[in-house]
């Protein structure tokens, strides 16, 4: 056969990838004994994943489409370094068949599967046909070819309602629309198939019946050269937002050990019809119940982690010796369940405004230490930038334990000790998440988080008096800093200062709007602080990175404070906390942007106009759809009024700040 050829020896290895899953395969590679080239665009020459590899090859613009996603340039880039093998990751040319080719064209072995497996699996339509034929359950749906809209409508209607409108191609959960009646149909469609088309060149839908109350289970297996082909156990991905993963525990809480081994067996027989080589995952969907087949996704999965850590198998180094040729090194009966592990992904995303990307610079990056059961997965440090051109990911924390209990207790703790700051991320939420009372009793289904939303991200906290001392505390230790030592100090008890008491006065706006005025008396006796009628006594440590010790009215706390220029951010015993500091010199600088002019939250390509000029807008009417960051996000009118222009057109790509409409409000 000509697989001899295919998969052999080598020494150099490059990573077609960025992020956390560069990284992770680095790690991995090197401790084999392997060279390793990262590639990069130019947004991330300075990326962890560049700093961590032996060598670097820049491939192109920090549009992915001319950097990881350009083939041509990533096959130069393997050539010029040397490389005998590429590691596509996830995402990105990971399942690109024609990138899997062209890899074996110019030589190189590529880890993962042939180009013929991964057309066989790579289509959720053309995957269904082969499942059909290997008797695996499916979902039942529609996956012809026709594409026409009586075709799908009609499919649609003997299916049933609610069904599942989905891009053949699709992945990440794009180019998915629940549907729910005939008339949502067309319109869920047309949709589906734009953002199909953009994300993955090819607009075939097919359609599934909507399983109701739906859990997400998936086997992972992994195959060789020889035949042999291993199930290590399944993963249960059901919390989920927007059908894409947000925790993943393995192994699954919903299965007994019968329904463990049938969902195993069904996913070793899915992969045994393409004779499957490499790493891959077979997922499933669950009414509680049954398992019917999904699709294959043929690479390694982000949450491959979990299998890992209740296997004890370092996958990307099974990945790496079926790509020399080697036989698997464990038969199926020697493949041990030990505890429980579950994981995190950390993103740049800003729960409270609709999970918006948050981008920007890292300015503060902390992560709980990998001890006791705890593993960090991250492709960001401190000082690193979160580019509008990628996903979101930063980090993945994952946490293992005997039980699924001690599992979830650990994870928690990890996210609490998790400390970001610059950018915006979803650890607060993942934290309630978590802690949350259906989660930990596993009463769950994919629909959970969007249920929940609310809980899950209660509104901030408003101060309370040790944080409104902290900020003060926090400003005045930054002043000290700057002034140098012989600066005035509130601190100085001591009597040289000629003039007695001095009074400061701060207002502090918290995320809620509300402001809080505090005096500072300082000078001869110690520093005192009034909050409306209350008078505090308090003092402070001097700052470390790590924060500072408080007293307030004697009870010693400690604080971690990070000051960017008005902003503050504080973690206290209580809590987070964001604080607004209304400088009474400085004036407030904040920009203001018309309340009328909607305009891009982020860089963009705008992808529809939903109304047009001249229409009367109903608050929260939709006004056009920008793609950000791979997401679609609606702009909607922020209040009752008329559309009175649109300064943009589709296909425009518009940078953050970028005026696109302009409401005029009616007058009630
Ligand atoms: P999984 O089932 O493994 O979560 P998905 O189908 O959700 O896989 O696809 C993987 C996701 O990872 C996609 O959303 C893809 O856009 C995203 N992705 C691709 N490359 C990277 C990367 N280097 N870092 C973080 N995320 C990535
Ligand atoms: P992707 O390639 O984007 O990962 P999937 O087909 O795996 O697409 O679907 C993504 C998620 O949507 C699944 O994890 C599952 O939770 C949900 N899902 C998929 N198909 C169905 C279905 N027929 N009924 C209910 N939920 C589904
Ligand atoms: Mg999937």
């Amino acid at each position: 056969m000509q697989r001899a050829k295919l998969y052999r020896r080598f020494r150099t290895l490059l990573i077609a990838n960025r992020g956390e899953i560069a990284c992770r395969v680095i790690r991995s590679a090197r401790a084999m004994g392997l060279r390793t080239v990262a590639v990069y665009s130019e947004a991330d020459r300075d990326a962890m994943h560049v700093a961590m590899a032996d060598e670097a090859v820049l491939l192109g613009p920090a549009r992915a489409r001319d950097s990881y996603l350009n083939i041509e340039r990533v096959i130069e880039a393997a050539k010029k370094s040397g490389a005998e093998a590429v590691h596509p990751g996830y995402g990105f040319l990971s399942e690109n068949a024609e990138f899997a080719q062209a890899c074996l064209d110019a030589g190189l072995v590529f880890v993962g599967p042939t180009a013929a497996m991964m057309t066989a699996m790579g289509s959720k339509s053309g995957s269904k046909f082969l499942m059909e034929q290997a008797g695996v359950p499916l979902v039942p749906g529609y996956h012809g070819e026709a594409q026409d809209e009586a075709t799908l409508s009609e499919a649609a209607d003997k299916i049933g309602f609610p069904v599942l409108v989905k891009a053949s191609a699709g992945g990440g959960g794009r180019g998915m629309r629940i549907v729910r009646s005939d008339a949502e149909l067309a319109a869920a469609i047309t949709s589906a198939k734009r953002e199909a088309k953009a994300a993955f060149g090819n607009d075939r839908m097919l359609i599934e019946k909507f399983v109701q109350n739906p859990r997400h289970i998936e086997v992972q297996v992994i195959g060789d050269s020889h035949g042999n082909l291993l199930s290590l156990f399944e993963r249960e991905c059901t919390l989920q937002r927007r059908h894409q993963k947000v925790i993943e525990e393995a192994p699954s809480p919903t299965l007994d050990a019968t329904q463990r081994e049938t969902v195993c067996a069904a996913a070793r027989k899915a992969a045994a019809a393409v004779d499957y080589v490499g790493a891959g995952t077979i997922e499933f969907v669950s009414d509680g119940k049954d398992v019917f087949f999904i699709e294959m996704n043929t690479r390694l999965q982000v949450e491959h982690p979990v299998t890992e850590l209740i296997t004890g198998i370092d996958l990307v180094e099974w990945q790496l010796r079926v790509a020399f040729g080697e036989a698997l090194p464990l038969k199926q009966d020697e493949i041990k369940l030990n505890g429980h592990a579950i994981e995190a992904r950390v993103y740049a995303e800003n729960p409270h405004k609709n999970f918006m990307p948050s981008v920007g610079q890292i300015r503060t990056w902390r992560m709980p230490e990998a001890l006791d059961g705890l593993r960090i997965d991250a492709g960001y440090r401190e000082g690193d930038a979160v580019s509008p051109h990628y996903d979101a990911m930063l980090a993945k924390v994952i946490a293992w334990a005997p039980t699924r209990n001690e599992a979830i207790d650990r994870l928690n703790r990890g996210l609490e000790q998790a400390d970001v700051r610059g950018i915006v991320t979803n650890i607060p939420f993942l934290s309630a998440l978590v802690t949350h009372r259906d989660v930990r009793a596993n009463a769950i289904d994919t629909g959970f988080i969007e249920r929940e939303l609310t809980n899950l991200t209660p509104a901030p906290a408003a101060p309370h008096d040790l944080e409104l001392c902290a900020a003060v505390a926090a400003i005045l230790g930054e002043e000290a800093k700057a002034a140098g030592a012989e600066a005035l100090s509130p601190w100085r008890t001591a009597g040289w200062m000629p003039v007695g008491r001095r009074q400061r006065g701060f207002t502090f706006r918290d995320r809620q709007g509300a402001e809080h005025q505090i005096t500072l008396t300082y000078g001869n006796g110690p520093a005192t602080l009034s909050i409306g009628e209350r008078e505090l006594a308090f003092a402070s440590s001097a700052g470390t990175a790590g924060g500072f010790d408080l007293r307030v009215h004697g009870m010693k706390s400690h604080v971690v404070a990070v000051i960017e220029g008005h902003e503050l951010y504080l973690r206290t015993r209580n809590g987070r906390f964001d604080l607004h500091w209304v400088d009474p010199f400085g004036g407030e600088t904040e920009e203001q942007v018309g309340e009328d002019k909607i305009v891009a939250p982020l860089p963009g390509t705008v992808v529809a106009l939903l109304a047009e000029v001249g229409a009367t807008l109903e608050k929260g009417a939709p006004i056009l759809t920008l793609e950000v960051m791979k997401m679609e996000q609606t702009l909607r009118a922020p209040f009752a009024g008329v559309l009175k222009a649109i300064k943009c057109k589709v296909g425009d790509i518009v940078g953050e700040g970028v005026e696109l409409a302009e409401v005029e409000p009616v007058a009630a």
